[in-house]
């Protein structure tokens, strides 16, 4: 009997799904065993975040299964991978060992609020979906004050979303007829809104976000959190309600294993590959750079292409084709108005001779091909 190799995927996001579902497309589970690890049993495309937000979605109707993925006959196991042992190609969770052939770590970044002195106590965290309800039912019961938007550490999941957030937190607020007495303050700690997405972009963002009296303050390093009151390195200010999009990490595992150095991402090429043979890693858990001073910024659509990458590579090798294929950094990122349309942030990040990035008008169309983008990945992968 011929061994059937097996490709062990850890993380069932976005990068994950993707590459999952490339591999299972292409080949039979007599050509291939797949197995997703995750500690969760739930998938959600990042900006359902910000319409549980609104109020527009709840938790239940956002979410795929990742039960679902048996029906194409790849294992899912809801459990915490506590080791990788590239050595011996092992992969530990809570309760089994699992050795792999083809190994595509996917893990995304960890958001750590615990680096930022009093966060946790004093404010809500944006990304995180357990605070999604909470920040819905603050924002439906404030009248006056405060409202903070604070980037707390770079590189953060989807540069555009907390400028999103900013405008239909805005939106909602007019929706109330309070807006007038409730100020919305956006910190970043970068010199321009979208670093990323270059200066033209970036003024355009600026514009927008002004156009709905929105202030944004750059270069705003935060240090500390206090009672309502922000702590900058050279500045601080009062709010009333903090949303903050707290610093990013690695999971711990990714250091443990020698993947990473501490607080750093895993570093890679467009082909993925890690220092480790038949070991890729894609998505939030990687830093793949562009130029000296700019990576590939993490969002599910850089996650969804890499992990295609990934998979039309180790098809080949399983098929012994030669073909090899390079991610190629293009994408798109949906930037609603909260005026019923959205406009989208074009990139081209490995454009020669340098990443182009494009913003296109707002309007309806760009809004339904939004609510689409997620139906699609909720039912082609799930
Ligand atoms: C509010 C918001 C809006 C966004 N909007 C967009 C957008 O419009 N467009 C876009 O492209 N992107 C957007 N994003 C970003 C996008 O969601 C992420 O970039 C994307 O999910 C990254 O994919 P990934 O596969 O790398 O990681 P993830 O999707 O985060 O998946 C990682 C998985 O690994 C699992 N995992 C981690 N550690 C362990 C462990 N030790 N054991 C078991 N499982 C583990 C996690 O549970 C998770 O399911 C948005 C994000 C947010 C928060």
């Amino acid at each position: 009997m011929t061994n059937i190799p097996h490709v062990v995927i850890l993380g069932g996001g976005f990068g994950g799904l993707a590459s999952a579902n490339e591999l299972r497309n292409s080949l039979s589970s007599s050509q291939l065993k797949i197995t997703i690890i995750d500690k969760k049993d739930w998938f959600m495309v990042g900006f359902a975040k910000l319409w549980i937000i609104n109020g527009t979605r709840t938790f239940e109707n956002s979410v795929g299964s990742l039960n679902n993925l048996g029906k194409k006959e790849i294992t899912f196991i809801k459990e915490e991978i506590l080791s990788i042992d590239p050595k011996t190609k092992n992969i530990k969770t809570n309760s089994q060992t699992i050795s792999y052939d083809y190994l595509i770590i996917s893990m995304g970044a960890v958001l750590a609020p615990e680096k930022i002195p009093g966060l946790k106590e004093h404010g809500f965290n944006l990304y995180d979906h357990d605070h999604l309800s909470q920040i819905h039912e603050k924002l439906m019961s404030i009248k006056s004050g405060k409202i903070a938007i604070s980037i707390m550490g770079m590189p953060y999941k989807c540069p555009p979303a907390p400028f999103e957030a900013s405008l239909l937190i805005d939106a909602m607020l007019r929706k109330r007829g309070v807006r007038d007495s409730i100020q919305i303050d956006f910190y970043s700690p970068a010199p321009i809104t979208l670093p990323a997405a270059g200066p033209d972009v970036s003024k355009k963002i600026l514009e927008l976000v002004n156009s709905e009296q929105i202030v944004f303050h750059n270069s705003s390093k935060i240090k500390s959190v206090e009672p309502h009151k922000l702590i900058f390195e050279n500045s601080q200010t009062d709010f009333d309600l903090l949303l903050a999009i707290p610093p990013h990490i690695a999971p711990k595992v990714i250091y443990d294993s020698g993947l990473a150095k501490e607080s750093g991402f895993i570093l890679i090429n467009r082909d993925c590959k890690t220092k480790f043979e038949n070991v890729f890693a894609i998505g939030d858990v990687t830093s793949l750079p562009v130029t000296e001073s700019m990576a590939v910024p993490k969002a599910g659509i850089f996650a969804e292409g890499e992990g295609i990458t990934v998979a039309k590579n180790i098809i080949s090798k399983i098929l012994s084709k030669e073909e090899e294929v390079y991610f190629d950094g293009k994408g798109g990122c949906f930037l609603e108005s909260g005026r019923d349309t959205a406009s989208v942030i074009e990139v081209n990040m490995f454009s020669n001779p340098k990443p182009t990035t494009n913003l296109t008008e707002s309007n309806e169309d760009n809004l339904v091909k939004k609510q689409q983008f997620e139906k699609e990945r909720l039912s082609n992968w799930l």
